[in-house]
């Protein structure tokens, strides 16, 4: 998505060799006509998918995942970042490590949210080692549902993540991939 690669060269700031600071358009602050753009992408791609639900965590994947919901006409679900977990027999649950604040959390989804007749396009904003993302696989499968596929606003294709879950069998579309953070610089690829 060319007008998101301008975005990002304009309003991000690269702090280390893998980390992008993204708080001027994902993560603090968001713009909500390219969101809205954004979720227009990510519909056109899965339309014809017969989409039922689409599913993020929170907090920074939810305004593209709801843009995308909005434009398929579907429900959005988030699922939940917890560190304590209070015993709810309808959870569904997996322990997650954050790439960014260097802790574990609880990602927890309610069962009361996702069926086994649901169709899941998945939606979040950034892939590295892509933990979040297999957690919140991991839940989907075990709902029962069909996981159709995963849409990611930015992949960090340098990290792992991304390709971990292709190797799964399960397609990922990034709007905007990025090969390299090295001397400050940010390379796409
Ligand atoms: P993963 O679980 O794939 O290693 O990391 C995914 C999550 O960590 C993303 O949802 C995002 O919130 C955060 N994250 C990972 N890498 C970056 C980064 O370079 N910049 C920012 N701002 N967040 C990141």
């Amino acid at each position: 998505m060319e007008e998101l690669k301008q975005r990002i060269l304009a309003e991000a700031t690269v702090l280390s060799h893998d980390v992008l600071k993204l708080d001027a358009l994902l993560n603090q602050q968001v713009d909500p006509q390219l969101t809205m753009r954004m979720g227009q992408e990510f519909a056109e791609l899965y339309r014809s998918e017969q989409i039922t639900r689409v599913v993020t965590v929170e907090s920074s994947g939810i305004p593209v995942a709801f843009a995308t919901a909005y434009e398929l006409g579907v429900p959005l679900v988030f699922a939940r970042r917890k560190k304590t977990l209070l015993a709810d027999p309808d959870a569904l649950v997996e322990r997650v490590p954050s790439f960014t604040k260097g802790i574990v959390t609880d990602i927890v989804l309610s069962q009361q949210f996702i069926t086994a007749e649901d169709r899941i396009l998945f939606i979040d904003d950034i892939i590295a080692n892509g933990d979040a993302a297999r957690g919140l696989v991991k839940i989907i499968q075990r709902s029962g549902a069909t996981l159709v596929g995963v849409g990611i606003v930015i992949e960090k294709s340098f990290q792992n993540g991304a390709q971990s879950i292709r190797e799964q069998g399960i397609r990922l579309d990034s709007l905007v991939k990025i090969a390299s953070l090295d001397e400050g610089k940010i390379t796409f690829a």
